[in-house]
C-alpha cells in the first residue's frame, strides 16, 4: 500500500463547539494507483488530504506511508507532495526557475537539475515556455507548472486538491486528460480531491465516495455508478431514480405497475439510471420491471431527450433516450406511457 488510513477522526473546536470534520475515515490506497476523494462541499475531503500530508494532526487514528506509521511525522519528511488549486507559483520567477526552485534548495547538482527540470517540463508539454513568468500564462499552463514542480522533487505519492477548480469546463476536461496521461508516465501514486463526478469518473482507478466526515462508498467508477452502497452515492453520481416500498414474493408493487427485485422481500430501496428505462406505450412482458406514468416534461438535450415521468403516487422518474438515429421525441407531454427496464438494471 502506498497510503493507509485506519479509523482516522479529526475534529476540530471552533466557537466552543467541537466539530468533526472527518469521523472515521479507512482507507488503503495501492502503489500507482489513482485515487479520488469525491464528495460535496464542507465532507472532510481536504482534511483528510492535510492528515495525509501532514499539514493536520488526526484525533484519534493512524495514517500510514508505504508500511510506515508516520502520523507524527512532520509535512516536510514525508514522501508526499500537494498541489493547491492555487498555484501558489512564485510570480516574480520563470518557468523553469519555479520548477527547479526545490531542487536548487537541496543543492541538486547542475547536470541532475537541467535534466530533470527538462524533462519535467517535456512531460507537462511545456517545453520552449522556460522564460515566461506566470502571468503570462493561462490558467491550465500555470497549473501545469505547479505540477511539474511538484513532481520533479519525485515524491512517491502526489497529492491533488481540486487542482482544476478554477478553469473552465473545456480546459478543464483537457486537463483530466492530460493529468491520467502525466500520472501514467511518472508512474505514482495520485490523490486526487474534487466535487465533480464527472471528473472522478474519468480519472480513477478507485473512488472514495465521502458524505459528511465518513466514507459512503469505496470501489472503481464503474461499480459506484451502477452499484451505488446508498441512495447518497446513487443520488450524487450521476441522475438516478429511487423507488421505496415494500418487497413480497420478490416484487414491488408501485407506479401501477411492479419492480422485479428476485430474492429481496420487506423495505427495499431500489435504484434504475435514466438511460436503463424504455419509453412505450404498452405493458411490457413478464420479465420486465414497468411502471405507468404521466409525461410531464420533455427536455431535447442534443445527443440525447430527457423526460420526467409522474408516477400515480407522485414519484418522479427521469427517462434519458439517445437521439441516436432520429431526434423524433418518444412520447409528448400530457401522454400516458409505460416505462419498462430488465430486472438486472435495477440495484437493491
Ligand atoms: P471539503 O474539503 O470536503 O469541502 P473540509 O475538509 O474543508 O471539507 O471541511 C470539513 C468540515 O470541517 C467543514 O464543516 C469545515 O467547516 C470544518 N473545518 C475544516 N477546517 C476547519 C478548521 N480549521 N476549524 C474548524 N472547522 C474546520
Ligand atoms: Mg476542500
Amino acid at each position: 500500500s502506498a497510503i493507509e488510513l485506519e479509523d482516522v477522526v479529526k475534529e476540530y473546536f471552533s466557537h466552543g463547539e467541537v466539530v468533526q470534520a472527518v469521523k472515521g475515515v479507512t482507507l488503503d490506497i495501492a502503489e500507482g494507483e489513482f485515487f479520488s476523494l469525491l464528495g460535496p462541499s464542507g465532507c472532510g475531503k481536504t482534511t483528510t488530504m492535510r492528515m495525509v500530508a501532514g499539514f493536520e494532526a488526526p484525533t484519534k487514528g493512524l495514517v500510514k506511508l508505504h508500511g510506515q506509521d508516520v502520523t507524527d511525522v512532520p509535512p516536510n519528511k514525508r514522501d508526499v507532495n500537494m498541489v493547491f488549486q492555487s498555484y501558489a507559483l512564485f510570480p516574480h520567477m520563470s518557468v523553469w526557475d519555479n520548477v527547479a526552485f526545490g531542487l536548487k534548495q537541496r543543492r541538486t547538482p547542475q547536470e541532475e537539475l537541467r535534466r530533470r527540470v527538462g524533462e519535467m517540463l517535456e512531460i507537462v508539454d511545456l517545453a520552449g515556455r522556460e522564460k515566461r513568468r506566470p502571468r503570462e500564462m493561462s490558467g491550465g499552463q500555470q497549473q501545469r507548472v505547479a505540477l511539474a514542480r511538484a513532481l520533479v522533487n519525485r515524491p512517491r505519492a502526489l497529492l491533488l486538491d481540486e487542482p482544476l477548480g478554477a478553469l473552465d469546463l473545456k480546459l478543464r476536461q483537457a486537463m483530466q486528460i492530460e493529468l491520467k496521461r502525466i500520472q501514467r508516465e511518472v508512474g505514482i501514486t495520485f490523490v486526487y480531491v474534487t466535487h465533480d463526478q464527472n471528473e472522478a469518473l474519468t480519472m480513477s482507478d478507485r473512488i472514495a465516495v465521502m458524505n459528511d466526515g465518513l466514507v459512503e462508498q469505496l470501489a472503481r467508477p464503474r461499480d459506484i455508478y451502477e452499484r451505488p452502497a446508498s441512495a447518497f452515492v446513487a443520488g450524487f453520481i450521476g441522475t438516478s431514480n429511487l423507488l421505496a416500498g415494500t418487497a413480497t414474493g420478490g416484487e414491488l408493487k408501485v407506479g401501477g405497475g411492479r419492480v422485479l427485485v428476485p430474492g429481496h422481500d420487506g423495505e427495499v430501496t431500489v435504484t434504475v439510471r435514466p438511460e436503463k428505462i424504455t419509453i412505450g406505450v404498452d405493458e411490457l412482458g413478464p420479465e420486465l420491471s414497468g411502471v405507468r406514468g404521466t409525461v410531464a416534461e420533455v427536455v431535447y438535450l442534443g445527443t440525447y431527450t430527457s423526460y420526467s415521468v409522474s408516477l400515480a403516487d407522485g414519484v418522479d422518474i427521469t427517462v434519458f433516450r439517445q437521439n441516436a438515429h432520429d431526434s423524433l421525441a418518444a412520447a409528448e407531454r400530457g401522454d400516458s406511457v409505460w416505462l419498462s427496464w430488465q430486472a438486472q438494471h435495477s440495484y437493491v
